[in-house]
């Protein structure tokens, strides 16, 4: 039995981070958070990593490494499946065995499976398998998963409400909204929010007294609904989710402009933007600007070209 089970701060940790350490902490694991993204991680996944990895795959690794020392083991499930229908990019599907692959001397990696693809008997065979590695006791499993399941919704709801994965998960109030502006920030939960990544784009844009509103912001069904209008469903549920929240501001007209964060060497994210762009042209040409991330990112390019973004819809309000 493990005793410390270690969770990246990094990848579907923006997501899924209550259900998972909920129902850890219900299977009695301890749970230990990888510290916060910095240089020396992404250096380290960087050099870890195929050239051709995309950046939040190698800020994975980097969080991986730092925590060799302290845990027994990592968790990093197999996320096949969220939805029927649909998949999670192939890195997600194959994260498990990467993780293997990256450094030898790194903890236990535990890897259940999440695949709704399944029967729902197979789905919670799973979860059960996976208990088993903590308890023999079914109900203190079947427990864990439904107080993890509980401690999700809670969270979504927080986010629903306008917060950041990480003020909902300190339980901090929602910024005030009533900017002299207001974004829409379209984007993978781990290139949005992951301060380092991101270079903080969101506390810059709300310092600058502008409204932020993300895709996990937005409530699912929204998402699905904007993204059903597709005349072909993309195989991503993530990706829909992108495509959801930009084609909801789009129609709505609720917000000023859009920023479309993506990952540089990402197959699913090249494929959206293009989409996106094409459809904000075909509905008006709603100001939309991509934001590519990779391990050179520089802070002061960034931060230029949002301003002069800004600037420019400061002055279309005018
Ligand atoms: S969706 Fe793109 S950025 Fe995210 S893990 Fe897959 S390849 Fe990387």
């Amino acid at each position: 039995m493990c005793a410390t089970v270690g969770v990246p701060q990094a990848l579907l940790y923006y997501k899924y981070f209550p259900l998972w350490s909920t129902f850890l902490d219900g299977l009695g694991a301890e749970v230990v958070v990888s510290g916060a993204t910095t240089k020396k991680m992404i250096n380290t996944g960087t050099s870890l990593g195929e050239n051709e990895l995309c950046l939040p795959v190698k800020v994975f690794f980097g969080h991986l490494v730092d925590l060799k020392d302290k845990a027994d083991a990592l968790f990093v499930p197999r996320v096949v499946s969220v939805e029927k229908r649909a998949y999670t990019c192939p890195k997600f599907l194959g994260l498990p065995d990467l993780a293997r692959s990256v450094d030898g001397s790194l903890p236990d990696i535990l890897d259940p499976v999440f695949n709704s693809r399944l029967s729902r008997r197979k789905y919670y065979e799973a979860i059960f398998d996976f208990g088993k590695t903590f308890t023999r006791n079914k109900v203190r499993i079947i427990r864990a998963w439904s107080a993890g399941l509980t401690a999700q919704k809670a969270y979504e709801r927080r986010l629903e409400a306008g917060l950041t994965p990480m003020e909902a998960m300190a339980g901090e109030a929602a910024a005030p909204a009533g900017g002299s502006l207001r974004i829409g920030i379209a984007g993978h939960p781990y290139n949005i929010y992951d301060p380092y990544t991101s270079l903080n784009l969101i506390k810059k844009l709300r310092q600058w007294d502008i409204d932020v509103v993300t895709t996990e912001m937005l409530p699912a069904k929204v998402l699905h609904k904007e993204a059903g209008r597709l005349p072909k469903r993309l195989f991503w549920s993530y990706e829909q989710e992108v495509v959801g929240s930009v084609f909801h501001w789009l129609n709505t007209k609720s917000v000023d402009g859009i920023i479309y964060v993506l990952s540089f060497a990402c197959g699913p994210d090249s494929l959206v933007q293009a989409l996106l762009e094409s459809e904000t042209r075909r509905k008006g040409g709603m100001p939309l600007m991509s934001l590519v991330v990779d391990e050179h990112s520089g802070e002061a390019g960034m931060i230029t070209r949002v301003e002069a973004f800004v600037d420019m819809l400061r002055w279309r309000r005018q």
